[in-house]
């Protein structure tokens, strides 16, 4: 039989608009002692604003907005979003593949165009420059280089009050994140994260994962875009928002309707408490 104690505590969370799929999962709560977040989406807004655009010279920087919403549309990311909306009306190309983790390719007659990180276009075989600061969508049609286009988004206005919070319980905390270096640690900075790795792809996010599960008791909180892998892998996955992708609210234990990081917290804290009731 079911103890009591579950319905309440799973009860109490959904009046929260924290989901629980489970009372096992209570009992995890309860019991982690490491907590791993993805960045995009997460602890940061996931909207994006973009703050520079440079092309190659050939193209003005319109145009290949233009021709980097006409690949964006065919995805969901919220870097997608941001060029989307930037770019206003427009069409898109018909055959577009995404490679999660580092962007898309659109096929267009003989013609293929890549849009994403300098790390895909380097897969490729291609040289990118990288700038200053931001998140970069690098634009590359056949072997030539487009430009690229720089955005930033803003952290959650929870985000640090809940790191701090973590960090006074004693919990370790480590951020996972597919962006580019620079971003990831001025975030890391910021937020006083014990433990920072960046430019990762998702199979590389689920190694992480792995490696963190040997040693303590994982949680691990993602937004569902390109980390479903990763919040299955964790001994108690949550995913932020309840927008993230379907395969990602299937994979996750705990589904954080509110979008606000120190709901993880009250998610701990009825865990713990539902403990305390059925034990
Ligand atoms: P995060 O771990 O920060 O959530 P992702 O794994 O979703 O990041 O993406 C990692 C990187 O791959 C992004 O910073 C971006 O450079 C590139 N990328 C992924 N999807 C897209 C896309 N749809 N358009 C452009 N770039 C993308
Ligand atoms: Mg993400």
């Amino acid at each position: 039989s079911i103890p009591l104690g579950y319905f309440g505590g799973i009860g109490a969370g959904s009046r929260r608009g924290i989901l629980v799929k489970g009372g096992q999962y209570l009992d995890a709560l309860a019991e982690v002692d490491t907590i791993v977040f993805d960045k995009t989406g997460t602890l940061t807004t996931g909207q994006f604003n973009v703050t520079s655009i440079e092309t190659n010279g050939q193209l003005s920087t319109d145009e290949l907005v233009q021709i980097a919403a006409r690949v964006e549309r065919a995805s969901t990311h919220p870097l997608a979003t941001a060029i989307v909306e930037l770019a206003g009306e427009g069409t898109s190309f018909a055959d577009v593949h995404e490679e999660p983790g580092y962007g898309l390719m659109a096929v267009d007659g003989e013609d293929r165009i890549y849009v994403g990180s300098a790390r895909y276009m380097e897969k490729l075989g291609h040289r990118v420059q990288g700038a200053r600061v931001g998140t970069h969508v690098h634009i590359v049609k056949n072997d030539e280089w487009l430009g690229r286009i720089e955005l930033m988004d803003a952290l959650k206005r929870d985000a640090r009050e809940t790191i701090l919070a973590l960090k006074r319980g004693g919990y370790r905390t480590v951020m996972l994140t597919g962006d580019r270096a620079v971003v990831a640690e001025a975030v890391g900075a910021e937020l006083g994260l014990d433990e920072v790795t960046s430019e990762l792809l998702p199979h590389e996010k689920v190694e992480a994962v792995e490696r963190l599960v040997k040693d303590g008791k994982v949680a691990f909180v993602g937004d569902g875009m390109n980390d479903a892998a990763a919040l299955a892998r964790a001994d108690v996955g949550l995913v932020m928002g309840g927008i993230g992708s379907d395969a990602a609210v299937g994979a996750a234990d705990v589904v954080l309707m509110n979008d606000e990081p120190h709901d993880l917290l009250t998610a701990i804290e009825l865990g713990r408490r539902t403990k305390q009731i059925v034990w």
